[in-house]
């Protein structure tokens, strides 16, 4: 199948030939045809499966063939992430080159005087967090009733990071009729009845990620004790020659101090979490995205939407407590059935974490130096605690890399 198949607009492929994409992925293939019928759609797909093109490219085709021109905001779209909103911005950007559709991204963190001007220019698609959208309707700056298209994507991480109530308070201010597409990777009991207070006979469609990290991504673990990681850390981009890497940290300082470590090392990092200006970030993001900026290191909320081309490497500084969390974080590299390599630095403490983490991927980890014996089940916590250094391997400085 290609876009052809799909009846989509000659403006619209010519942007999706520019862009190099050749064929709709699964989410596309299986989403457009339904949502160009004016269907709502429930997608249960996650970030890397293309599914901002699944609502995008329906919703940019529709209105530029509508034929009734009314003012006001015909397409909104929520996003859980200033990150993420942006990133749909310029998915409309590149989509919808060629044809007349106008889009403002709004969002919290900054001045909000540019947002309202191009909003009171005339936009079409309106793509918002939640929060800042609320904030301008609360202002008469946003009014809601032209709605035609409602998109509310990743809707289990707007439940995660605390959005319902804003939702809740935003989804009354829409028209009833409207086309809507409800998106969201897992589908616990509170989305499945959101999703049904949201949508009118629904097609559903499911599609698994593009590749599976635990088959597609290489996975290594470097046992290197703490005080030790920021020396083996800037060895190991060295000796492997990594031109790009997300690195992850547990925390904002670590984040801040591993950037540092490395940009003094000559190597350009830069640091994004929760306590950078939005501008800072946003910096950051553009500058790792064209790669000037080699290493980006990011906390895992910060890291959220974060959705960069052809990512070689992801790197955990610290290994996550939630063995789940491994599993987002690697899924950042490896995109499009092309393979990754996620590299996991492991001190004697994070030896629990790690013995978590390779049950829930059956084992596939590779050793890149001689493991350390685990601290038996009756031990873990007091080991992890104390840090087990007996039985800890020597410090590694010098590994061999397979
Ligand atoms: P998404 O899941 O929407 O975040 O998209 C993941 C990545 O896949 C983005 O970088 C898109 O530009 C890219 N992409 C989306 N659809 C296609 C396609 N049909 N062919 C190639 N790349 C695509």
């Amino acid at each position: 199948m290609n876009f052809k198949d799909l009846n989509l607009d000659e403006h619209i492929i010519n942007s999706l030939q520019a862009l190099g994409y050749e064929t709709p992925s699964p989410i596309q293939q299986k989403a457009i045809p339904y949502l160009l019928e004016g269907r709502d759609v429930f997608g249960c797909a996650q970030t890397g499966t293309g599914k901002t093109a699944a609502f995008a490219l329906p919703i940019l085709q529709l209105l530029s063939k509508s034929t009734v021109h009314r003012k006001g905001i015909k397409a909104l779209i929520l996003a859980p992430t200033r990150e993420l909103a942006i990133q749909i911005g310029e998915s409309f950007t590149d989509y919808g080159k060629g044809l007349r559709i106008k889009h403002a991204v709004v969002f919290g963190g900054v001045s909000q005087l540019s947002q309202t001007q191009a909003i009171q220019r005339g936009v079409d698609v309106l793509i918002a967090t939640p929060g800042r959208l609320l904030d301008l309707m609360t202002q008469g700056f946003i009014r809601l009733d032209t709605i035609e298209f409602f998109v509310l994507d990743e809707a289990d991480r707007m439940l995660d990071m605390g959005f319902i109530h804003d939702i809740k308070r935003i989804i009354p201010k829409l028209p009833k009729k409207r086309q809507t597409m409800f998106l969201s990777a897992t589908v616990p009991e509170e989305i499945r009845s959101l999703a049904n207070s949201l949508l009118t006979d629904p097609v559903r469609v499911e599609v698994t990620p593009v590749s599976s990290p635990v088959e597609m991504i290489k996975q290594r673990v470097l046992y290197v004790e703490k005080s030790e990681k920021r020396e083996a850390l800037h060895s190991l981009i060295m000796e492997e020659s990594i031109e790009h890497a997300l690195i992850f940290t547990r925390t904002k300082h670590g984040a801040d101090k591993v950037a540092k470590d490395l940009s003094r090392h000559g190597i350009k990092a830069e640091a994004i979490h929760g306590n950078k200006s939005q501008n800072a970030r946003q910096r950051a993001l553009a500058g790792f995205k064209d790669r000037s900026v080699k290493i980006l290191v990011a906390t895992d909320i910060a890291s959220r939407g974060i959705d960069v081309d052809k990512l070689t490497h992801v790197i955990n500084f610290e290994l996550p407590e939630v063995a789940e969390t491994y599993i987002h974080r690697i899924g950042r590299t490896g995109r499009a059935g092309e393979s990754g390599i996620a590299i996991s630095l492991c001190s004697s403490e994070e030896l629990p974490y790690l013995r978590d983490i390779n049950k829930l991927v059956k084992n596939v980890i590779d050793e890149m130096n001689a493991a350390p014996a685990y601290p038996s089940k009756a031990q873990a916590p007091a080991a992890a605690k104390s840090g087990n250094k007996r039985n800890f391997g020597k410090p590694v400085r010098r590994y061999a890399s397979r």
